[in-house]
């Protein structure tokens, strides 16, 4: 199999593997037990956020463990709503998000906004039609009922990487704590979240060859969450007992992230490679265009998203993978729905060309071959699909 949907979920690295084996067998104990054993296992996992503290430019205290991105979203997101709750009687409060966002955040907002009891609006940032989040925007929508501002530091699925900086320094000068969805961008790139103007981010080991499941989120020193789930564990900001072999797992992936990302070159090496499919691609296909930006410096460097005039996506994915090639439509959670993708659709996509779109997301292992490979079959499968007489390898 070819994988190119690694924006869903990367391969676990070997060492990751060793990791989640070891604390199976070695320390299984609960890390709150006072007792040796308890502790032995208490230890690895402070190891473990160091490492990961580490990889994002942050403190271990500032780490939350959680069950993954989705998880860290909501305690990042109903942790601060909850921490400074208003009246019903007084006016609503407002978060301010954008169209483009991961279901994750989309959604939670939605359900806030239709919940009478909340007493929150949802207000957009527009987006332009390359994906890119319009930032001089932002200072219009705010107003002293602003409550938090959420935005993804790189879209899942065309990779348009947004102007974090710019809107975290507005949210900072007006005194509005800014979450980040940072899940795509967390060890696919250097972070350093202490000296960005970021008070919350959101992120998942497996979009790092870490396991499934595991996930964290970093509050800024001061920041004030009301848990979602009580509980003594993690400093009271998340109850349950720790998933350690999850941690451990983590751990190691943020160790081998942070010396793959310590070489530039790396990240050049596959960029080019994503060029050299897409260009392949769009060769060999009639009509055939990149959703997202043009400008390389505002693309994450795996990410490709590639709409084909007059075919289902869904249709093409199913050949392809019988062909051999993983790729998504949209998010992975919503291929097998015929819905297109509300992150083209915001980005001014005809409904038809949003229909017909694929992610392609490249990760640290993607070959050459694999990329030369998966052109050639793609383009076949388009050429059956629209009926022509291309045979499929
Ligand atoms: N945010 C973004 C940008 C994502 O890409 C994903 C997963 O695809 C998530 C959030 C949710 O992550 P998880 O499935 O680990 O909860």
């Amino acid at each position: 199999m070819i994988d190119l949907d690694n924006n869903a979920t990367t391969r676990p690295d070997d060492t990751v593997v060793a990791a989640v084996n070891r604390a199976l067998r070695e320390f299984w104990h609960n890390p709150s037990s006072v007792h040796r054993a308890g502790q032995a296992a208490r230890q690895q996992v402070e190891l473990a956020r160091q490492s990961v503290a580490r990889l994002v430019g942050a403190q271990p205290r500032d780490i939350t463990f959680t069950s993954g991105a989705t998880e860290s979203i909501d305690l990042a997101i109903r942790g601060i709503l909850g921490a400074t709750r208003r009246r019903t009687d007084q006016p609503p409060r407002t978060i301010i998000t954008t169209p483009i966002e991961h279901e994750a955040v989309r959604d939670l907002c939605a359900s806030l906004a239709a919940d009478p009891a909340a007493n929150l609006r949802v207000l957009h940032l527009p987006v332009r039609p390359d994906g890119i989040v319009d930032a001089d925007a932002l200072p219009l929508l705010i107003d002293d009922t602003t409550a938090l501002v959420s935005v993804q530091w790189a879209n899942n699925e065309t990779g348009a990487i947004q102007p974090i900086e710019h809107l975290g320094a507005t949210c900072r000068t007006r005194r509005i704590p800014f979450h980040c969805d940072a899940t795509q961008w967390v060890g696919k790139m250097p972070t350093d979240l202490a000296s960005a103007p970021i008070d919350l981010a959101s992120f998942s080991a497996h979009k790092f060859h870490g396991p499934k499941g595991i996930g964290g989120l970093y509050a800024r020193q001061g920041v004030r969450l009301r848990p979602t789930l009580r509980g003594t564990q993690e400093r009271e900001r998340r109850g349950g007992t720790e998933n350690v072999p999850g941690i451990l797992g983590m751990g190691a992936a943020a160790e081998v992230a942070m010396i793959w990302l310590a070489d530039p070159s790396h990240r050049s090496a596959i960029s080019a490679l994503r060029d050299r499919f897409e260009h392949a691609v769009i060769d060999a296909v009639p009509g055939a265009v990149v959703n997202g930006p043009t400008n390389p410096a505002l693309r994450l460097w795996n990410t490709t998203n590639i709409a084909f005039p007059r075919l289902e996506a869904e249709a093409l994915l199913l050949l392809l993978s019988e062909k051999g090639v993983c790729a998504s439509a949209g998010a992975a959670c919503s291929s097998g729905s015929l819905d297109p993708s509300p992150v083209l659709l915001a980005m001014g996509l005809p409904t038809d060309l949003a229909h017909g779109s694929l992610r392609f997301s490249l990760s640290r292992e993607t070959t050459r071959q694999d990329v030369d490979d998966a052109a050639t079959i793609v383009a076949a499968c388009v050429g059956r699909l629209r009926g022509s007489s291309a045979s499929i390898a």
